[in-house]
């Protein structure tokens, strides 16, 4: 072997060694990404740590007004998704994401009983859940509500946590006219 070959050939040799390290390091970052830190709710459901921890505090809040927030969906895997993505495509059960596309697979999700949009639960939820940093996503999925906490603020002043008015607008303020005599 020429000595010019036998360099090409460990310059070959090492880039196929680099991009084969680059490529495991990349697929264990994804890994790790997929698998949310779940922990299990008294309920027996599992959200993602840090989203379990804020609907705790909200449910703490909620309780001192007599309501109780249950769970009935919070973290699913691939396989679950995936179930039920195929059961709403068969026209049973709730609109579902498609695998890969729900944040339930995130863990950050919970769909909540929240009954009627007129329910006491319901009404504390759009007045108060924004100020734990749950919001709702889905319009036609009163149920579902997702944390981000970056992105939700505590509602302003006349509004509640879904943007609508709670009280009617101000009255404009009178200005005084000086008598033109
Ligand atoms: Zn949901």
């Amino acid at each position: 072997m020429s000595l010019a070959l036998f360099r090409w050939s460990v310059v070959l040799l090492l880039c196929l060694f680099t991009s084969a390290a680059f490529a495991n390091e990349a697929r264990g970052r994804k890994n790790k990404a997929k698998t949310p830190k779940l922990v299990s709710l008294v309920g027996g459901q599992q959200l993602h740590r840090d989203t379990a921890t804020a609907f705790q505090r909200m449910s703490q809040d909620a309780a001192k007004h007599g309501i109780e927030l249950t769970v009935t969906s919070g973290y699913r895997s691939l396989h679950e998704q995936q179930w039920l993505y195929e059961e709403y495509q068969r026209g049973r059960g709730n609109k579902a994401a498609r695998p890969g596309y729900s944040k339930h697979q995130l863990g950050i999700a919970v769909d909540l009983i929240v009954g009627k949009r007129t329910s006491k639960r319901y009404r504390w939820l759009a007045a108060n859940a924004c100020r734990f940093g749950f919001r709702r996503t889905v319009p036609s999925e009163p149920w579902h509500w997702e944390y981000h906490p970056r992105r939700t603020f505590p509602p302003v002043a006349g509004f509640n946590c879904l943007g609508r008015r709670t009280r009617p607008p101000e009255p404009p303020t009178p200005v005084a006219i000086k008598d033109p005599s």
